[in-house]
């Protein structure tokens, strides 16, 4: 899962490009979230037409270098390859499609013919991405209003820079530049601003993520050293774009959680020089919700995992992170939905452990209040939308990605926002039947 677009030169592309069987209902493109033509843009780069296999690439996933350099391959095309039940290595798809795409960039073109419709798209992620593309592409005038002062989303502020480096996705925006889509930054929308969309626009696509996180409430949450994961990476990113400075971590890290977040925010913390990592997490390692790889990536660097411990207690001195009190869990027989259960175990005393960082992984949520900004209702863990349309309960009112599905990947949400914009053109085509007003 480790690669930049910078690793796979033409030659090597070749080599790897030449082991590829061709197969019929190629398996790779089917475990592809955005069913990716792989065969068919490998046959294109063996038969030295670059630019092709560019367009093949981009015309179902227009964050094709993005993708090509961030996606789980392991566990999505080349899991699925069909080299890897005769024994040998998959093709490296993922490092294929990110060399092609960075070697022939390509421009999006406008759409030959417009519509009078238009949508506002809220966040500029993959599914926002993903949805203004595919509408432009069907005519549909898209304008995306972000509230940072950049486009991208977690792949531009919160991945790690040593596995998703800005490249990618500035190759992928480049291309958007005449395409006609519209974007405005700095435009954090409200709950009068999606009215306001509502009445002006003949759709709205509301694509802005998972930016809450579960946390503990628990005394110390505030102490200097304690992080929210999200908050922690974004430093980290940021720092390594040299705007500035990254999180002071001390000597000994803990990270608490046992999903790729967790993962991500231990390798990090490794990588920024904190001699002791460990990742403490309530149940065992089978159970951790993490990918293998990042796991596997995690223990090459030395990190550590205490398994069925949980953080009892904040210790502070004078709002400074001083330690933690860690119990031991055991499992109990009960599982729930499929999961072992576990209560502490009460044989085993609670032990303190000196650190100087504390980060909690918890998992993502919808941002608190967010759901009564969109005008929906509030007990909803992810935002309610009608599972074939992609439509919220209130009228014109879209969404998909990680706001919808909970926890994703970058071509899901990106796929997702292209099935919901398809979706879109035809509830505009409707209205447009009924006699709806549009432009
Ligand atoms: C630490 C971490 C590592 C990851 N690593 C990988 C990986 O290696 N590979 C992979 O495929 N996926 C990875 N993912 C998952 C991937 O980043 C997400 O699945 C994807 O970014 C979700 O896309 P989205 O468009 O739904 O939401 P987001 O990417 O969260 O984008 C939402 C956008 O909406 C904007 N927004 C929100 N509210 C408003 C508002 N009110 N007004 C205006 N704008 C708003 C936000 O600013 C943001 O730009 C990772 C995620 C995390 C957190
Ligand atoms: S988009 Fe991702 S999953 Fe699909 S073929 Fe490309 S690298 Fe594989």
């Amino acid at each position: 899962m480790l690669r930049t677009t910078t690793n796979f030169g033409f030659s090597q592309a070749l080599v790897e490009a030449q082991r590829c069987l061709s197969c019929y209902q190629a398996p790779c493109t089917q475990a592809c979230p955005a069913k990716v033509d792989v065969p068919g843009f490998i046959r294109r780069f063996r038969e030295d037409n670059l630019r092709g296999a560019s367009e093949l690439i981009y015309e179902s996933c227009p964050l094709g270098c993005t993708c090509g350099t961030a996606c789980p391959t392991s566990v999505l095309c080349e899991g699925a390859c069909v080299l890897t039940q005769l024994g040998q290595t998959p093709i490296r798809i993922g490092s294929l499609q990110s060399f092609i795409t960075a070697s022939s960039p390509l421009e999006e073109p406008p759409p030959k013919q417009k519509s009078q419709s238009k949508v506002a798209i809220i966040g500029s992620g993959p599914a926002g991405i993903g949805c203004a593309v595919q509408l432009n592409r069907l005519g549909v005038q898209a304008e995306i209003f972000e509230r940072d002062r950049q486009p991208g989303g977690m792949v531009t502020h919160v991945i790690p820079a040593h596995r998703l480096p800005a490249e990618p996705m500035e190759t992928d925006l480049m291309r958007l530049q005449n395409s006609g889509i519209r974007f405005h930054y700095n435009q954090e929308v409200n709950a009068a601003k999606v009215n306001q969309f509502l009445n002006e626009y003949d759709a709205v696509f509301a694509g802005i993520g998972l930016g809450g996180e579960n946390q503990p409430h628990q005394t110390g949450m505030q102490a200097a050293g304690v992080y929210a994961a999200l908050e922690f990476l974004q430093q980290a990113r940021s720092a390594a774009f040299g705007d500035g400075t990254p999180p002071q971590l001390g000597k000994r890290v803990l990270v608490v959680g046992g999903g790729n977040v967790a993962l991500d925010a231990a390798v990090v913390a490794k990588r920024l020089g904190a001699e002791q990592v460990l990742v403490v997490y309530r149940r065992s390692k089978e159970e951790m919700p993490g990918w293998e790889s990042e796991y596997l990536e995690a223990c090459s660097l030395g990190v550590e995992f205490r398994w069925l411990s949980v953080i009892d207690e904040i210790i502070t001195n004078q709002d400074q992170l001083q330690a933690v009190k860690i119990s031991q869990m055991r499992f109990v027989s009960a599982s729930l939905g499929g999961r072992r259960w576990v209560e502490h175990d009460s044989e085993i005393p609670v032990y303190t452990l000196h650190c100087d960082t504390l980060i909690f992984a918890l998992g993502q949520t919808l941002e608190e209040g967010i759901q009564e900004v969109m005008g929906l209702q509030k007990n909803a863990p992810l935002l309610p939308v009608n599972e074939g349309s992609f439509q919220t309960p209130r009228p014109g009112l879209f969404s998909a990605g990680e706001a919808v599905s909970g926890g994703s990947t970058i071509v899901a949400c990106m796929s997702a926002g292209m099935k919901a914009a398809r979706e879109i053109a035809q509830y505009l085509q409707s209205q447009d039947t009924k006699g709806g007003q549009h432009g």
